[in-house]
C-alpha cells in the first residue's frame, strides 16, 4: 500500500491518499481540541491507542454485522480505510445524561436513562456543529430518508455491541459520538474513530473519567486515563 499526498488535516488525525482510490490511510495525532477548537493540547500517546483502540471496536462490530470503513492496521498510528463520502451528521447516542445534554436539559450528571437516546449535530465548524432533527437534515440534503434510517439502526446496534463489551472490562459507556459515510456505490458504513476522544467511559466501581473529560475539565491524569482503558480493552477483546 502506498502513501500518496496528504489530503486533509482535521484536529486528531490526518488523511492521505493511496494508490488505490477506493482507499485511505489515516495517522492519528496526539492533538486534542475542545470547545470546536477553542481549547488546545497535546496527550501523548494518544494516537497509538485510539488507532489501536478504533480498529478491535470496528472489527468486533464487523463480527456483530455493522459495517465499518476498516481495512488493515498498517503502524502504531495509520490504518488503510475505505474511502467514503462523510455524511456530515454528528450521531450521538447517550445511556446515562452527561455533557451537553446534562447542560442543555438542566439536569445532574450521571442519570441513566430507561432507554438510549440518539441525536444528530449538523457537522459544520464554522456553526459550531448546531444540533438538528431528522427533518433539517433531510431539508438541508444532508441525507436521505433512507439513509438516516439506516444510520439510526446501526447507531443503536453499535451502543448494544460496545455497551456489552465495555461493562465486560468493568467500564460503563456513558455516551458516544458515531460519523457514518457512503461507499461509492452509496452503501452506509460506520467511519472516522471510536476512541476516548469520542466516547465518554467511567469506571463502573468508582465512577471515574477515563476519556477525554479528564481534558475537557482538566482533571489531570489523561494520559494514564487513556491507557487504562486500552489495557482494559486489550485483556478483554
Ligand atoms: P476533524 O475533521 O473533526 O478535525 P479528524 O482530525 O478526526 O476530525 O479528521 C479526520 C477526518 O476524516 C474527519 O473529517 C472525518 O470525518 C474524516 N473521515 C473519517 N473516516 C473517513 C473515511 N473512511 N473516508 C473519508 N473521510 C473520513
Ligand atoms: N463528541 C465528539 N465530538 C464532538 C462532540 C461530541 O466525539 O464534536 C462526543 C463526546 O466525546 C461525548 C459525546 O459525543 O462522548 C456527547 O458529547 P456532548 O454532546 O455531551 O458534548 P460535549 O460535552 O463534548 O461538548
Amino acid at each position: 500500500m502506498q502513501k500518496k499526498e496528504q489530503l486533509y488535516e482535521g484536529k486528531a488525525k490526518k488523511v492521505y491518499r493511496t494508490d488505490d482510490p477506493e482507499l485511505l490511510i489515516v495517522d492519528y495525532k496526539d492533538d486534542a481540541t475542545a470547545f470546536n477548537g477553542l481549547k488546545k493540547g497535546t496527550i501523548t500517546g494518544k494516537g497509538v491507542i485510539n488507532n489501536k483502540m478504533s480498529n478491535l471496536l470496528m472489527k468486533r462490530l464487523e463480527k456483530a454485522g455493522i459495517p465499518t470503513h476498516f481495512v488493515e492496521e498498517l503502524s502504531e498510528r495509520e490504518t488503510v480505510v475505505k474511502k467514503v463520502s462523510i455524511v456530515p451528521l454528528e450521531v450521538i447516542i447517550r445511556n446515562i445524561a452527561a455533557g451537553s445534554f446534562a447542560q442543555r436539559y438542566g439536569v445532574e450528571e450521571g442519570g441513566v436513562f430507561e432507554k438510549p437516546t440518539i441525536e444528530f449535530s449538523y457537522k459544520n465548524d464554522a456553526l459550531g456543529d448546531p444540533l438538528l432533527n431528522a427533518y433539517h437534515a433531510i431539508a438541508l440534503k444532508l441525507a436521505t430518508g433512507e439513509e438516516i434510517e439506516t444510520i439510526k439502526k446501526y447507531a443503536f446496534a453499535v451502543n448494544e455491541q460496545l455497551k456489552a463489551f465495555w461493562s465486560e472490562c468493568g467500564v460503563t459507556l456513558v455516551d458516544f459520538k458515531l460519523e457514518f459515510g457512503r461507499l461509492a456505490d452509496g452503501t452506509i458504513v460506520l467511519a472516522d474513530e471510536i476512541s476516548p476522544d469520542t466516547c465518554r467511559l467511567w469506571d463502573s466501581k468508582t465512577g471515574e473519567k477515563l476519556d477525554k473529560d479528564r481534558f475537557r475539565r482538566d482533571l489531570g491524569g489523561v494520559e494514564d486515563a487513556y491507557a487504562e482503558v486500552m489495557k482494559r480493552l486489550s485483556e478483554h477483546i
